[in-house]
């Protein structure tokens, strides 16, 4: 059976068409600039271990146009890898607000898509884009179950006193002020394979999702405890250009006494700050360079960067009390070796000791970097969004 995985942005599409049976990845691509004068596809195919790609270039002015030769080219002679559309049995989108009316996974209907719309001013910039991509895809895969993977929906198990902000209590009654969270998926898909790396399902462990956007999670027996995003994605560490954890009194000192709007604080907060706004470059790879060549501004940068993780593992130890893993996932936490050097540096007192030559070595696969008699595991685990989209997905329809 086949799934496809859609994660539509406003002006982009990324997708994944998995095939059940063997959990492979058939077909992947990306349909980008949507909307502009010159948007295009990358489509890439996957077949007896042999990849073939192609990009087409050409002026999409929707979504619907943009996935509909999705389809087309999922069915191509040359580059397809399906007969017909009805082969897919299902197409799991990624939905990233679910506020309190999704905590897992499930087939969309007309009432999901107007809770969906209910949560627009929750998540302004994703879950517009996020309901085109549903309802483009109904016509382009009549025949498909259209499923709703949440991404706040994993983190719907943290307890009141995790979630609540200590704001007047009908901020939260009335306008649903509290934490959610994001990158559930990601969070739920490492901290599940860290438990069975484990062989235990209670283990206490803190995930830790380092993207362009990043986040944190304290899971114990599989069950989210507490994350650091908060009602939106700007909370907890510091992203590649998102600022993370601020005093709020900063929004108030540039807009009361420096003359800043609202939307041009918002746009500083969420673009330009973070590692963007300490180094002048967004990309992990270009600061490490900057890092290895001794530049003060990047080391500071990378020393922050490590910093704000260290101060979460340690809140999280305390809300779990105790710490059996820490797991490195997403782009930064699989491949950054300083990253995680610096995190795990005097950290002895969590039982965290890194082993710099097991933290060296690049690979693919799930590993432990830590020392061999260290308390606490540290793990590497690729993180893999699109499958647990599909496996869960898989589980409504199968
Ligand atoms: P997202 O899905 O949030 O866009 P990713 O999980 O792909 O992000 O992570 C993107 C980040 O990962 C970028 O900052 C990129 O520099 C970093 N990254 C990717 N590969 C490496 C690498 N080999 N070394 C260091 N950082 C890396």
């Amino acid at each position: 059976m086949n799934i496809l995985v859609v994660n539509a942005g406003s002006s982009s599409i990324k997708y994944q068409l998995i095939d059940m049976s063997t959990e492979k990845v058939l077909s992947s691509g990306l349909v980008e600039r949507i909307g502009l004068e010159e948007g295009s596809i990358t489509h890439k195919t996957f077949c007896k271990d042999e990849e073939k790609k192609t990009k087409e270039v050409f002026a999409i002015p929707d979504h619907t146009v943009g996935l509909k030769r999705v389809a087309e080219l999922l069915v191509d002679k040359e580059v397809g890898v399906i007969s017909d559309p009805s082969e897919i049995k299902a197409v799991g989108h990624r939905l990233v607000h679910g506020g309190e009316a999704f905590t897992k996974t499930v087939v969309i209907t007309d009432e999901v898509k107007a809770k969906v719309k209910e949560l627009f001013p929750l998540a302004p910039l994703h879950n517009p884009a996020n309901l085109i991509g549903v309802e483009v895809a109904e016509k382009v895969f009549p025949n498909a179950t259209q499923i709703g993977v949440f991404d706040t929906a994993f983190h719907q198990t943290m307890p009141e006193v995790a979630f609540r902000y200590a704001i007047p209590n009908e901020m939260y009654t009335a306008l649903g002020i509290r934490k959610y969270g994001f990158h559930g998926t990601s969070h739920k898909y490492v901290s599940e394979k860290a438990a069975g790396y484990l062989g235990n399902k209670n283990a206490k462990i803190v995930s830790i999702h380092l993207g362009n956007g990043a986040s944190m999670a304290a899971v114990e027996g599989g069950v989210c405890k507490d994350t650091s995003m908060g009602i939106g994605p700007l909370n907890g560490l510091i992203m590649g250009t998102r600022s993370g954890d601020i005093d709020p009194s900063v929004i108030f000192y540039l807009v009361e006494q420096n003359g800043y709007s609202v939307n041009e604080v918002s746009k500083i907060l969420n673009k330009e700050s973070g590692m963007q706004g300490l180094t002048g470059d967004t990309d992990m790879r270009d600061i490490e360079t900057r890092y290895l060549k001794g530049d003060k501004v990047a080391i500071l940068a990378y020393e922050m960067y490590a910093y704000r993780i260290q101060q979460y593992i340690g809140k999280y130890a305390a809300a779990l009390n105790g710490l059996d893993a820490i797991v490195f996932t997403a782009g930064i936490g699989e491949n950054d070796t300083i990253v995680r050097s610096l995190v795990c540096k005097n950290m002895e007192y969590f039982g965290i000791v890194v082993d710099e030559a097991k933290n060296s070595v690049r690979s693919k696969e799930i590993r432990e970097i830590n020392e061999n008699n260290a308390k606490t595991k540290i793990l590497v685990i690729p993180t893999n969004e699109e499958l647990e989209i599909a496996r869960q997905s898989f589980e409504l329809v199968k």
